[in-house]
């Protein structure tokens, strides 16, 4: 009874928002996440995925989605190995070193204002509900990974402190209350305030990164990292990041994201 006037009395002074169209939910609204109307417009990512990035591929005979089919071609063209389909495994990393990527949401419709309010906004308070919403789409993976870390792609440190936060922080924090693997947030740094990556192609986005992401406390150990961002587009963010958390520490690396852009 108690507990039921508490939440009554939370709900009243912080009412819960839809992330999709920042309306306050109606109490029937709010188990969900999103508003009724939202709710129809979001592409939650489920069944068939890339089994590399995790980008939905319903449509594609491979179990690849075309960006990885073509990058690991590249790959397997340098070293003049084709890997076969049915030998695929999580030891085939098409980049460097990222041994699976999943996301939670396709990046289209109120996933994208969700993401610009959540980022510009302040409206950190999504955090919570995109990570409830993640781990019932995704929380088996993320167990089954055995991480020892969460990381969280890093801010310029100026660029955080006029944000007020780092977004993949925030929901790496509500992330790792629900799947219980702890937040290192101070082992990477970003050592300088790159531009942002939209509208950059492939090749301009990697040069933007290159060596962008420096370890910053190596005294840790880690044998299975899970790195954590808002926005998978073409994965150049999380590979840079993946490159300085192996050079460091050797360990398999994998990436969740809110949300995963399709083209
Ligand atoms: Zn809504
Ligand atoms: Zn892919």
């Amino acid at each position: 009874m108690k507990k039921r006037i508490k939440d009554t009395a939370v709900r009243l002074l912080f009412p819960a928002r839809c992330p999709g169209c920042d309306s306050l939910l109606s109490v029937a609204e709010e188990p969900g996440i999103f508003c009724e109307s939202c709710r129809k417009e979001i592409i939650p990512i489920k069944g068939r995925v890339c089994f590399h990035c995790g980008k939905p591929i319903e449509s594609r005979l491979s179990d690849l989605c075309r960006d990885c089919e073509m990058q690991e071609g590249a790959n397997a063209s340098e070293k003049s190995v084709i890997k076969p389909v049915a030998c695929r495994s999580q030891d085939a990393a098409p980049c460097n070193g990222v041994l699976q990527g999943r996301g939670a949401f396709v990046y289209t419709g109120p996933m994208k204002t969700a993401m610009y309010r959540f980022k510009y906004s302040g409206r950190r308070c999504y955090a919570r509900p995109l990570a409830r919403a993640a781990v019932s789409l995704y929380g088996p993976w993320l167990s089954s990974l055995k991480a020892d870390a969460i990381i969280p792609v890093p801010m310029f440190k100026e660029k955080e402190r006029d944000r007020g936060y780092n977004q993949a922080e925030v929901f790496a924090t509500e992330l790792s209350k629900l799947i219980s693997v702890p937040v290192f947030s101070d082992v990477l740094t970003r050592t300088r305030n790159t531009r942002p990556q939209k509208g950059l192609d492939r090749e301009n986005r990697r040069k933007n990164l290159k060596k962008a992401f420096k370890i910053k406390e190596s005294s840790v150990k880690f044998e299975c990292v899970i790195i954590v961002d808002d926005i998978y587009t073409t994965g150049t963010t999380i590979n840079e990041v993946s490159a300085a958390l192996k050079e460091a520490f050797g360990c398999r690396v994998f990436s969740f994201c809110v949300c995963i852009g399709v083209d």
